[in-house]
């Protein structure tokens, strides 16, 4: 604890990012402060902004700051197919390897039984809802390799049993355990072109 409380707001709010500690905290917070003081302003105004006026895209869930986003309004997009990836950050690494030109769901997380995240938290009822009421041909789920992510996509799977949509994966290649923004773009672009 420093002799100042302004000094200490600053570390103790730095340390609700994921991963960052008490040191690392104090270490950013000095940063800003001694070296970096335009630094510090725009990463307040920035935060302050996307804080207040980022929400959720009605259709997609990603994030907008209009209540549809403009991939989900852009015509030249395929509405009958469908992605479901994790994350923004996911879907933002498919749309990097530009070798997709259906729209996106957006689940906000994965099924974590352990972690206490259910189906109702990541929106399975608006994707549901999606695939009932759209005319997709298929929803391809672009989920993690992981023990979380398999449940997913089998969670999802079974849930649209029922309807007249084909439901693919990305094929694998893409490293077990691994989460997909962090993955290579040619990778990716491979897993989605051999789907099953
Ligand atoms: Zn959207």
């Amino acid at each position: 604890v420093s002799n100042s409380p302004r000094l200490d707001a600053l570390i103790d709010a730095l340390r609700c990012l994921p991963g960052v500690g008490q040191r690392s905290a104090q270490r950013m917070a000095y940063h800003l402060l001694q070296h970096d003081r335009a630094g510090a302003h725009r990463l307040s105004l920035a935060l302050q902004a996307a804080a207040q006026d980022l929400g959720h895209c009605q259709r997609c869930h990603t994030f907008s700051q209009s209540p549809v986003c403009e991939l989900c309004l852009d015509p030249q997009r395929d509405a009958g197919l469908l992605c479901v990836v994790e994350t923004p950050a996911d879907q933002a690494a498919l749309e990097r390897t530009g070798s997709f030109r259906g729209r996106y769901f957006v689940l906000m997380g994965r099924l974590s039984p352990l972690g206490g995240t259910g189906p109702q938290d990541i929106g399975f009822e608006a994707l549901l809802n999606r695939a009932r009421d759209e005319e997709l041909r298929e929803v391809i789920l672009a989920l993690s390799f992981t023990a979380e992510g398999e449940a997913t996509a089998h969670a999802v799977s079974t849930a649209l049993a029922g309807l007249p949509v084909t439901v693919s994966r990305l094929a694998r290649g893409v490293p077990v355990g691994s989460e997909l923004e962090f993955v290579d773009l040619s990778t990716i672009a491979h897993a989605l072109a051999h789907r099953r």
